[in-house]
């Protein structure tokens, strides 16, 4: 099987990163049937009609059901921002932000004058300020907005990997060597508590 595939080379070579996004391997299946997941942030959403291959019943028969597993029921989480890994501009909230109420009060305004989804570094998520189907990065979700806003967040491999392939990456931060520096296309030193409201207003 291969797991989060972000190139298709030919029918039997795909690439999929490894080492949390540093390295690219590139590997062949020369299976017939082949087992694969994409990562969807790396290809284009397919059309949803037009494709030309054909759709087949398959009947999966009354002894299907060894009854060890059954359908209990799924629960959406229901939230007016845009969904994390479909939204065009994402504003996450790292460490810095302290507490739950900051991220109301800093972060999710901004968030909502962009339209954007909110987002959090794994930090704020295990802190308890924010629930962790916000988490970005290598345990979290993958994201490549057309805007990622990085606010108090340092920039460790591990949320780089969830976010490094955002078109347009903003950090604010008050510490000009903070890791996040060197994929920022735009960095903003100083402090977030000043910062935010600052932009939040000039939007
Ligand atoms: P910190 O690293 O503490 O950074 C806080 C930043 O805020 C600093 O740069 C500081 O300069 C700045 N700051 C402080 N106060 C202010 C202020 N007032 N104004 C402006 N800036 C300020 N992390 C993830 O995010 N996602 C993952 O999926 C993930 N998976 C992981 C998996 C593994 C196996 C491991 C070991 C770790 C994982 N991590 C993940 C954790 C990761 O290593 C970091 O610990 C985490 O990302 C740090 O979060 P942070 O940047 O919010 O906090």
């Amino acid at each position: 099987m291969l797991t989060d595939v972000t190139a298709v080379i030919d029918a039997e070579t795909f690439e999929r990163p490894i080492y949390a996004g540093n390295a690219i391997a590139t590997v062949k299946d020369t299976e017939s049937k082949k087992i694969i997941t994409v990562r969807t942030t790396a290809f284009d959403a397919a059309p949803a009609e037009g494709g030309a291959a054909s759709i087949e019943q398959v009947s999966v028969g009354e002894d299907a059901d060894a009854g060890k597993s059954k359908f209990v029921g799924e629960e959406l989480a229901k939230s007016d921002r845009p969904e994390l890994t479909a939204a065009e501009i994402v504003v996450s909230g790292g460490r810095a932000l302290a507490s739950g109420e900051n991220f109301t009060k800093y972060i999710e305004p901004l968030a909502d004058k962009l339209g954007a989804a909110m987002g959090a570094s794994r930090a704020a998520v295990d802190a308890g300020y924010v629930p962790n189907d916000l988490q970005v990065g290598q345990t979290g979700k993958i994201v490549a907005p057309n805007l990622y806003i990085a606010a108090g967040i340092s920039g460790a491999i591990q949320h780089l990997a969830g976010m490094k392939d955002s078109k347009v990456i903003v950090a604010i931060n008050n510490d000009p060597e903070a890791p996040i520096s060197q994929v920022a296309d735009y960095f903003l030193e100083g402090d977030i508590f000043t910062v935010l409201p600052e932009l939040t207003s000039k939007l």
